[in-house]
């Protein structure tokens, strides 16, 4: 196997993938010179139980999509392989151990990374990758870290906030345009597009799950 000395990794529901993910981790490619930037769809996201979310295959399928014309872009589904949710702190330690000697950047928007700030085993999870915060212009790490009360030491060091244009596009707002017959052009790749409307993706009102009980986030 082909040995990597700076990884990204990108994780996320991906329903749908958009061009604010896409840009986010080509930026991060590129000011960071990691050698490949992996796509990781969740299999079943902790933190997103309230909606039902669309079947694995299609996130895969458009995942793969989106990415296939960037040469630096791959697509794993160690996520969505493995039975009940994931927690990034057990997909980083597989990356690890797959890729020994890489170093690991987990490429984020902000509000993920303060969500990530918040968990348990955060001290862990910090030795082991970077986080990369894409960040609206002017919101540095300093804005972040005065938001978490217990902001980890190491954190500062291990925290690299980048700026992006394509902040303000969101999966949530994709998919009530598809269901109000909006348009999504040129907020996606035409042919994860394509695969929306062929597959009727997002027509119908999501459903609200009841909240689940007695699972905690462990990482
Ligand atoms: P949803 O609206 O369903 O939460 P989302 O657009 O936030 O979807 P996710 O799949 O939840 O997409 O996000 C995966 C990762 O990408 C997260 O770390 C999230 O912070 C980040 N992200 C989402 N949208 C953007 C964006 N426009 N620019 C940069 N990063 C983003
Ligand atoms: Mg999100």
């Amino acid at each position: 196997m082909k040995t990597y000395q700076r990884l990204g990794m990108m994780g996320g529901t991906f329903d749908p993938i958009h061009y604010g993910h896409l840009v986010a981790a080509e930026e991060a490619r590129c000011q960071l010179e990691l050698e490949k930037v992996i796509f990781i769809p969740a299999g079943r996201p902790p933190h997103k139980t309230k909606r039902e979310i669309s079947a694995a295959r299609h996130r895969l399928n458009i995942t793969r999509l989106a990415v296939a014309s960037n040469p630096f872009f791959r697509v794993s589904d160690v996520e969505i392989m493995k039975p009940g949710p994931s927690y990034t702190i057990d997909t980083v330690q597989i990356f690890k151990e797959k890729f020994p000697g890489a170093e690991l950047f987990f490429i984020t928007g902000a509000d993920a990374v303060l969500e990530i700030l918040s968990w348990k085993r955060v001290e862990e999870l910090l030795r082991l990758c970077y986080f990369v915060a894409a960040t609206r212009p002017g919101y540095q790490l300093d804005e972040l870290s005065k938001n978490i009360p217990g902001f980890p030491i190491n954190g500062k060091k291990r925290i690299i906030t980048m700026e992006v244009p394509a902040l303000a596009i969101s999966s949530t707002d994709l998919r009530r345009r598809v269901r109000e017959g909006r348009p999504i052009k040129y907020l996606v790749p035409e042919a994860v597009e394509a695969y929306i409307l062929n597959n009727n993706l997002y027509r119908t009102p999501t459903l609200t799950l009841p909240p689940q009980r007695g699972r905690g986030k462990s990482s």
